[in-house]
């Protein structure tokens, strides 16, 4: 396995190993399928590592043609939109569900799960419940350290940029 997919795959064992963690500790842990908000919100269009696209374009790949076209639209209608937030252009809006729960990017699996230090949680949903109180016993991933691997990985680009590379 090339290197930058062996420091992607640990990533991911390392990050489900805190959610497993959480989830453990925390039996009706908010995140989960029908849950997508977070989707629904994206402060921006997702970035991704080639690494990460590499994985993100397999489960693209074995989606039904007309699903992908689906996706392929949306994505186009995502490169000229300047309002934000976005919704990200893969969930599926009729049953709240990722496509490609299996390949997608490191932000979608840290979200809920992480903290980030300056910036804190950013799922209201969370927020509220530790501004309650309800959570004071989690220990929560460490989102710098995170952004310091995928930094890593080499560089980032636009969901929407790799996909019109994809199409040429
Ligand atoms: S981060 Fe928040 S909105 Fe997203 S799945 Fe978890 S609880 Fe739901
Ligand atoms: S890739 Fe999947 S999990 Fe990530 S924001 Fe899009 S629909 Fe949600």
């Amino acid at each position: 396995m090339p290197e930058k997919e062996r420091a992607l795959h640990q990533l991911h064992l390392d990050i489900d190993a805190r959610v497993d963690n959480i989830r453990e500790n925390n039996s009706d842990w908010l995140c989960g399928k029908g849950c997508d908000t977070c989707c629904r919100r994206l402060a921006e269009v997702p970035k991704l590592s080639a690494a990460e696209w590499a994985l993100l374009h397999e489960g693209l790949a074995a989606l039904a043609p007309e699903q992908l076209e689906g996706i392929s639209r949306k994505v186009a209608a995502l490169a000229v939109q300047s309002s934000r937030p976005v919704v990200c252009p893969l969930l599926d809006q009729l049953t709240g569900a990722c496509p490609v729960y299996a390949q997608r990017p490191v932000a979608c699996r840290s979200y809920g799960f992480y903290v980030q230090r300056d910036l804190g949680l950013y799922c209201h949903e969370i927020e509220s419940l530790t501004a309650q109180g309800e959570l004071a016993d989690v220990v929560w991933g460490n989102h710098d350290s995170i952004d310091q691997r995928l930094t890593e990985l080499g560089e980032s680009r636009a969901l929407t940029e790799w996909f019109a590379a994809w199409a040429r």
